[in-house]
């Protein structure tokens, strides 16, 4: 697969980005942990994709566990640190959603949608999605994408799998076998 920067990368958050808290909620920035090698796979990724955002589930604030301004201000912190390290992200996409069946949680494609909305020019057909869940999967199968898994939070998923194109152990692997 060649990847060039007519390719956009949709990255899920809790589990690829950072280390996901079980049974809990990233809810200040004092508790969001870089997963291993992201710092460091940001601008190896960002030489390959045209662009690059997050698509995160984020049920805590329909909860009231976090507000709006609460996760803006943990995503400010992580933004800053990724550029800190030559990386960049270009959008980050947000369900706040109780339900499952919200139209922008996960696997429905919504925060896909809002993404094109705001770049024409993202191709799903062009596009990868990297998470560690199902949904995720689902979400960008659905969409044309192709799909990788990184099994940090289910390594028991198996594999090989009809909703999976690739497994990598975490994204700085991912980044280095699309160099
Ligand atoms: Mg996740």
């Amino acid at each position: 697969m060649t990847i060039d920067n007519s390719w956009t990368l949709f990255l899920d958050r809790d589990g690829v980005m950072n280390e996901e808290i079980k049974d809990g909620y990233v809810l200040q920035w004092e508790m969001f942990r870089f997963s291993e090698g992201v710092l460091a796979a940001m601008p190896l990724l960002n030489a390959r994709f045209g662009r690059i955002v997050i698509t995160t589930n984020q049920r805590c604030i329909g909860r009231g566990l976090l507000s709006e301004e609460g996760l803006k201000v943990i995503h400010t912190h992580m933004l800053n640190e990724i550029r800190l390290h030559g990386g960049r992200i270009d959008a980050i996409y947000h369900c706040p959603d109780v339900n499952n069946d919200s139209p922008c949680r996960k696997p429905q494609p919504g925060m896909a949608m809002q993404a094109q909305a705001e770049f024409p020019e993202i191709n799903f057909s062009k596009s990868i999605m990297v998470g560690n869940t199902m949904g995720d999967m689902k979400f960008g199968k659905q969409l044309g994408m192709k799909t990788v898994f990184i099994p940090s939070t289910k390594p028991e998923t198996p594999f090989p799998n009809p909703m999976i194109d690739f497994k990598c152990d975490n994204l700085l692997e991912f980044s280095k076998i699309i160099q």
